[in-house]
């Protein structure tokens, strides 16, 4: 319960991050830090550059793989509570997102706040659920809060993609999704529909790949397309970065059916933009029912939302008697993770 209708003094939200100003901590900073404390491993959250840096023990392996081992912090488990000073502690929460990924849950004197970071509600065979937490203050993401934004069941996405697989046995079919998180999903989702082929994968999308087996991720067969003919790769399904699409690359491959993962595919004009004739929904966020069935459901006192579209969840808010208010954070722009 907040001691006050006003805010805690203890928490700001800053351009460049959620500040904890009497400790000098700083959640996703987006410029170097002493100490940050850092709720997954996408760039727009997690940055190089940092002192101390605090987050689970994947979120710290994908950080080292991309920015080299942070000189110091540790790795912290899911829901063991860290004294961080000033009375404050931290407890990293499942966010389910993507592998490692937590809300980060701050506690002092009886308040409590919740920084989601990213999350969704959906499960996700490459990592935990999201676990709702009851708390004063939700800071949560807006990625895609319009309602026009409803992700539908991936078993649905999935289906399609292997029924244009099956119909195409000339072609194969090239799913552009972002190298963390979302091609790992994809492929445990494959195999959780039942597809026990090789997967082949881009250069690109090897090195994250093993670290999610590394932390106990099964994919089955995987392999590099640089290792395959052209007539071998007919009929087969090839993952690579979104930006590798319609590239140079691409073209050695046996006429591409190009497909793309994320929550904007909902957009149409964005598949055509990209040039995408498999255009999949699938997303690592929520949709606008779970963000606002998220926000009913731990009914805050106050709801801080970020990067996203804020004005209509504001506007949401205010229809239903919750307050409210838009961050300003800077550095976190709409990209591929959607
Ligand atoms: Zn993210
Ligand atoms: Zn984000």
């Amino acid at each position: 319960m907040l001691a006050s209708s006003k805010t805690p003094r203890w928490i700001k939200a800053e351009r460049e991050g959620i500040h904890l100003p009497t400790i000098d901590w700083w959640i996703d900073p987006s410029r170097p830090a002493a100490n940050a404390l850092v709720t997954h491993g996408h760039a727009d959250h997690a940055r190089g550059g940092h002192g101390q840096v605090w987050a689970t023990c994947a979120t710290r392996d994908i950080i080292a793989l991309r920015y080299g081992t942070p000189t110091g912090g540790r790795d912290l488990d899911y829901n063991e509570p860290l004294d961080i000073g000033d009375s404050i502690t931290a407890t990293f929460v499942p966010a389910g997102h993507v592998l490692g990924s937590a809300q980060i849950l701050l506690e002092r004197q009886g308040e409590r706040i919740i920084v989601t970071g990213d999350y969704k509600r959906r499960p996700d065979p490459t990592c935990l659920p999201f676990q709702p937490t009851p708390c004063d203050i939700l800071i949560t993401e807006a990625t895609f809060a319009l309602p026009i934004f409803t992700h539908p069941p991936i078993e649905r996405e999935i289906a399609r993609l292997l029924a244009a697989r099956e119909a195409n046995p000339d072609r194969c079919i090239l799913i552009g999704a972002y190298a963390l998180g979302k091609a790992q999903r994809i492929i445990a989702e494959l195999r959780r529909a039942g597809y026990h082929e090789t997967i082949w994968l881009h250069g690109a999308m090897v090195a994250m790949c093993e670290l999610y087996e590394r932390h106990g991720i099964e994919f089955g067969a995987l392999a590099l397309v640089s290792e395959a003919s052209r007539e071998a790769l007919k009929g087969q399904i090839i993952v690579c970065p979104p930006s590798s699409l319609n590239s140079a690359w691409a073209r050695r491959l046996p006429d591409p059916i190009n497909a793309m993962a994320s929550g904007w595919m909902r957009v149409r004009q964005r598949a055509v933009q990209r040039n995408v004739e498999l255009p999949l929904i699938i997303s690592d966020h929520c949709d606008w029912n779970e963000l606002t069935g998220t926000i009913l459901e731990l009914s805050p006192e106050e709801t801080w939302i970020t990067h996203g579209r804020e004005d209509a969840l504001l506007h949401w808010c205010a229809q239903h008697q919750m307050r409210a208010r838009a961050l300003d954070l800077v550095g976190r722009e709409e990209d591929d993770t959607g």
